[in-house]
């Protein structure tokens, strides 16, 4: 991998912040987007902007190739059985309301559910307000000190009541990566359904949805070099076509009448109204430049910036790292003793350095150790070590000036 090519793909990661270059250590929260998806917006603009699925004119007809083409790439990308089982949405949250909705049909009063200590608000609160609405019960699958989900204690909240298992495949608060395999084989066993959230995975870890087995897996494109407001469901057809629509308008239906109206069939029935269209197809791009540097070498760089910064954190005295995971994505989430997140992330942005700082949008793993947030660090592959050297550098005048 030539980071410094890759790196000139990246604009952004030229420009200057506060009289320094750009470290840009915030990738966990949205990735930076390189020209080859930038100029794929830019193209559809001036080129073959129209709306899709109903014109016979020739723009329309491009613009319609141009998304189906994408749901292509993403159904090849995920190794989904069929393109109808990828639903555009606007990203994560959208993509989990549309099921957490359906969800309410499905269920009696009584009825479990299971999420785990480790989730992003999105993947709590549909299904906090589906338990209010259904009379269903929400059981969590608590997690360790250092960030890991106790799985003894999952086996013990599975039953024949649990009807659906949602977590994240990676937390965005600590980068754990969780045994999904395992935990969607053992909700199979009990004839539960799993729907993971892959918004925090999808840009450095392959997933097969076939090989998985898992009946939902969602993501967003704005975390994986593509644009915001466009994301995906992926569902089985078998457990999609049990969903009702999410919401009702142009393009999802079948037929209309005043008397009765009929819905379309996959995917359209998830996909009211003018959808997201440059953004579905920059989605395509953005897995296409990916997949040109490849997933494996991500990974694999990915996870030596990872030692190398941990490490380097560890000698500064007072630094407590959390999230400690054997199996973990380059998210560095820390404090040091004594300081508080925000005037450290202050203190950095000065110096041109973006981390976040914070409850990461999962309030309750910060309750689990007490704390009101953490500075977080996430990396990405176009990140090198000489950046994780200036922010050290930069943490360490931080301290003195905060001590
Ligand atoms: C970012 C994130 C979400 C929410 O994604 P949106 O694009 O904001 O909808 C959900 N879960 C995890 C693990 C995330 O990292």
């Amino acid at each position: 991998m030539d980071v410094q090519k890759i790196r000139k793909d990246f604009p952004i990661l030229q420009r200057e912040v506060n009289g320094h270059p750009l470290v840009y250590f915030d990738n966990a929260a949205t990735s930076q987007t390189p020209l080859q998806v930038i100029d794929v917006i830019a193209d559809y603009y001036k080129k073959y902007n129209a709306n899709i699925h109903r014109g016979v004119h020739t723009l329309s007809q491009e613009a319609t190739d141009a998304y189906e083409a994408a749901r292509q790439k993403i159904q090849k990308h995920f190794n989904a059985a069929h393109a109808h089982e990828i639903i555009f949405t606007s990203g994560t949250t959208h993509s989990i309301n549309i099921v957490s909705n359906g969800y309410e049909q499905l269920l009696v009063p009584g009825d479990e559910l299971i999420v785990s200590a480790l989730e992003h608000h999105s993947n709590i609160v549909p299904w906090q307000m589906l338990c209010e609405k259904s009379g269903a019960v929400l059981k969590v699958i608590p997690m360790n000190e250092g960030g890991v989900l106790l799985m003894e204690e999952y086996d013990k909240l599975l039953s024949e009541k649990t009807k659906l298992v949602f977590v994240n495949h990676v937390s965005n608060a600590l980068g754990t990566v969780n045994p999904i395999a395992e935990i969607i084989e053992k909700a199979h066993a009990v004839g539960a359904e799993v729907l993971i959230d892959g918004a925090q995975s999808a840009p450095h870890i392959q997933a097969d949805v076939q090989a998985l087995g898992v009946d939902y897996y969602v993501t967003s494109a704005h975390k994986l070099c593509g644009p915001t407001g466009i994301g995906m469901l992926y569902g089985k057809a078998s457990a999609l076509n049990r969903l009702p629509p999410y919401q009702g308008g142009g393009e999802m239906i079948a037929e209309v009448t005043f008397e009765k109206t009929t819905y379309a069939g996959l995917p359209h029935k998830f996909e009211a109204g003018t959808p997201n269209i440059a953004g579905g197809i920059a989605f395509g791009a953005a897995l296409d430049y990916i997949n040109s540097i490849g997933m494996t070498e991500i990974a694999q760089y990915e996870a030596e910036l990872l030692a190398y910064a941990t490490a380097s954190l560890l000698k500064i005295p007072g630094v407590k790292i959390y999230g400690v995971a054997p199996e973990k994505t380059a998210v560095i989430s820390f404090n040091v003793q004594g300081i508080h997140p925000y005037d450290i992330g202050s203190i950095l942005d000065k110096m041109g350095i973006a981390v976040r700082t914070g409850h990461h949008c999962a309030q309750p793993i910060m309750d689990y150790y007490h704390i009101p947030g953490t500075v977080r660090a996430s990396l990405s592959f176009y990140n090198t070590y000489e950046e994780i050297d200036r922010m050290l550098e930069a943490l360490k005048k931080a301290i003195q000036m905060l001590q």
